[in-house]
C-alpha cells in the first residue's frame, strides 16, 4: 500500500519547515451522406446501442426524454464525461427535422461531427474558414433536409444568408452547448453567445436544450433568462465526487515543483496544470531530471507537436504537464491525479480541470500548490493582457482613431497595417490584442490579415467604461473566491457544493486535507 498522497505532502511540508525554507523573494466542410431518414419505430434503447452504449448513465434518460418531448426547454448541468452531448445527440436521430448545436470551439464541434459521421449519422459542421462557395454548398445540403445535426459557432448567426435559409427551416432541437459563456457570471463569457436568445425566436424552434459542465446558481439562471428559457426542465447532477481526494498547499518557487514530484511518483497517467507555458515546461524538466517521464503541451507547440503529444497520451497514457489550452477531447478514464501548479483563474476553471479525474471511479488526487503572492500576481497580469481597463480601450482607441484620421483621407474606413507589438510600442499601451479584441465586438475594428486592419470612423464610439471594468472586476473576484477556497480550513467539498448552490452534500467528506488534518 503506497504512502497517501496527504502523507507524502505532509511530509515534505514538515520537512520544508525544519529547514525552516526562507521564502525567496481550415476545416474542411465534411459532409457524408447516410442513413437519411430515421429508423421507424426505434426505441430509445435500440438509439442508444446506435452510439455503442448499453445503458443510461445516471439522469440521461430522463432528459433525453424531456429534450424529446418537451417544449418548455431543458437545462443540464452535468459534468464533463457525463454524457452531456448525448442529451441533444440522441433526439437528432429520432427526428426527421434538424437539430443545431451551437458550441464554442471548433475543434469540439469536429470531435463530435467526426464522431456522429464514424456512426452513420449526417452531421455537418459550417465554420468561419470555410470559403464562401463551401458555406453555401453546405447550406444547401442542411436545407435539402438530408442533415440531423448541424453544429455552428454562435458568431454564424451574424450572417444574413445563414439566417435566411436556418428561419425557413423546421428547426427541432436548438442545443447551446458550453451555455455557460451566456452568462457576464460565468467564467468563459462570450459576448456572441448573449444574442442566442433573439436568434432562438426568430428560428423558433420545438425545444431548446442548454448544457454546461459547471454553473453557480447565478450563472443557471442568466443561462434560462436569456434563451427564453425560464420554464426550464433542469438536470443538475451533484458537483460532489466522493472518488476525488482535494488538497491544497502553499509552497514557493520551484519547490512547488517538488511536491508535484512526490505525488506522482507512483502513477502511471495524471495531469499536471499550470498558468504559463514556461512553467508547463519547467515542470516537465524537473520530474524528468527526477527520473519521471513527463511530457509537456501548450498552445506555443506547433499543430503537429500538439496533435502528437495527445495523441500518444490519448492512446497510452502517462504524465502530461500542460496549461488549459490541454482540455478538449481528453476522455481517458483512468486519469489518476489532477494537480494545479500556481493558481486557476477561478473555482468554475479548477473545477473544470479535476472533473478529468478519476472517471472511472477509482480513488484520485487532485492537488494544488501555489505560491500566493507570485501566483496571484501572474493571474493579475493575465487579467490585465485578457480584459484591459476601461481606461485602456478608451486611451487606445483615441491613439488609433487618430493614426486611422490620418489615413483615411477623409474616407469613413482607414486601412492600418502594423503589427499590434507596433502599435503597442507607438501608443504606449501593453494590452493592445486585448483592446483590439474589444474594438472588434463593437464593430469599430476588423482584421484584415497580414497584420493589417480596417478601421471604421462612421461609428457610434462612446464606451460604457462601467461595463469593461465591471467585467474586469468579476475577474478579480472569481480569482478571489478561488484563493480563499484554497486558504480556508473547512471541508472542500462542502465549499465546492455551497459555491455551486449544490445543497446535496449534507455533511464534510471525510477525504479532503481539511477533513482529514
Ligand atoms: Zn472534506
Amino acid at each position: 500500500m503506497p504512502e497517501s498522497m496527504l502523507e507524502r505532502v505532509r511530509k515534505l511540508r514538515a520537512q520544508r519547515e525544519a529547514q525552516s525554507s526562507s521564502k525567496p523573494n481550415r476545416e474542411n466542410i465534411q459532409v457524408v451522406t447516410v442513413s437519411k431518414s430515421k429508423p421507424e419505430g426505434m426505441t430509445l434503447d435500440e438509439a442508444l446501442k446506435v452510439f455503442g452504449h448499453t445503458s443510461f448513465r445516471e439522469g440521461q434518460r430522463e432528459a433525453i426524454s424531456e429534450t424529446m418531448t418537451g417544449e418548455k426547454g431543458v437545462l443540464c448541468v452535468l459534468p464533463t464525461g457525463a454524457g452531456k452531448s448525448l442529451v441533444y445527440q440522441l433526439p437528432s436521430i429520432m427526428s426527421d427535422k434538424l437539430t443545431i448545436v451551437v458550441s464554442p470551439l471548433i475543434s469540439l464541434m469536429k470531435d463530435q461531427v467526426d464522431k456522429l459521421q464514424s456512426l452513420g449519422i449526417n452531421a455537418i459542421l459550417i465554420n468561419s474558414s470555410l470559403s464562401m462557395r463551401d458555406a453555401k454548398l453546405a447550406l444547401a445540403e442542411v436545407f435539402s433536409g438530408g442533415v440531423r445535426a448541424l453544429y455552428v459557432s454562435p458568431e454564424r448567426f451574424d450572417n444574413p444568408e445563414f439566417n435566411r435559409t436556418i428561419e425557413k427551416m423546421d428547426v427541432d432541437i436548438f442545443a447551446v452547448d458550453e451555455a455557460h459563456c451566456i452568462s457576464r457570471w460565468g467564467h468563459d463569457f462570450r459576448p456572441a453567445y448573449a444574442e442566442l436568445g433573439g436568434v432562438i425566436e426568430r428560428i423558433n424552434p420545438r425545444q431548446v436544450v442548454a448544457l454546461t459542465a459547471t454553473a453557480t446558481d447565478r450563472v443557471k439562471d442568466d443561462i434560462c433568462r436569456s434563451l427564453h428559457i425560464e420554464g426550464a426542465v433542469r438536470f443538475i447532477q451533484s458537483v460532489y465526487r466522493p472518488n476525488l481526494q482535494l488538497a491544497a498547499v502553499e509552497a514557493y518557487g520551484r519547490d512547488r515543483y517538488e511536491y508535484v514530484a512526490v505525488v506522482v511518483a507512483d502513477f502511471k497517467t495524471g495531469l499536471v496544470y499550470t498558468a504559463t507555458r514556461k512553467e508547463a515546461e519547467e515542470v516537465s524538466q524537473y520530474l524528468c531530471k527526477r527520473g519521471i517521464p513527463a511530457m509537456f503541451y501548450h498552445a506555443g507547440l506547433t499543430q503537429t507537436e500538439r496533435s502528437k503529444t495527445q495523441t500518444a497520451w490519448s492512446q497510452n497514457g502517462g504524465i502530461i504537464v500542460a496549461t488549459s489550452a490541454f482540455g478538449m477531447g481528453i476522455d481517458r478514464p483512468d486519469v489518476r491525479f489532477v494537480i494545479h501548479v500556481g493558481l486557476s483563474p477561478s473555482i468554475e476553471d479548477w473545477y473544470q480541470a479535476i472533473g478529468r479525474a478519476g472517471r472511472d471511479g477509482k480513488d484520485s488526487i487532485c492537488l494544488s500548490v501555489f505560491d500566493f503572492d507570485n501566483d496571484y500576481r501572474t493571474q493579475v497580469f493575465l487579467i490585465d493582457m485578457t480584459n484591459p481597463s476601461g481606461k485602456d480601450v478608451e486611451g487606445f482607441w483615441s491613439w488609433l482613431k487618430r493614426t486611422a484620421i490620418k489615413e483615411a483621407n477623409g474616407n469613413p474606413v482607414a486601412n492600418i497595417k502594423m503589427t499590434q507589438k507596433v502599435m503597442g510600442n507607438l501608443s504606449g499601451f501593453k494590452n493592445v490584442g486585448a483592446c483590439i479584441s474589444f474594438l472588434k465586438q463593437r464593430g469599430l475594428v476588423k482584421t484584415l490579415g497580414r497584420g493589417s486592419y480596417e478601421v471604421r470612423l462612421d461609428r457610434d464610439d462612446t464606451f460604457d467604461v462601467t461595463q469593461i471594468d465591471g467585467s474586469r472586476a468579476e475577474r478579480l473576484r472569481k480569482l478571489n473566491d478561488l484563493t480563499s477556497f484554497y486558504r480556508e480550513g473547512e471541508c472542500r467539498f462542502l465549499r465546492v457544493c455551497a459555491y455551486f448552490g449544490d445543497a446535496s452534500l449534507s455533511s464534510p467528506c471525510g477525504k479532503c486535507d481539511c477533513c482529514t488534518s
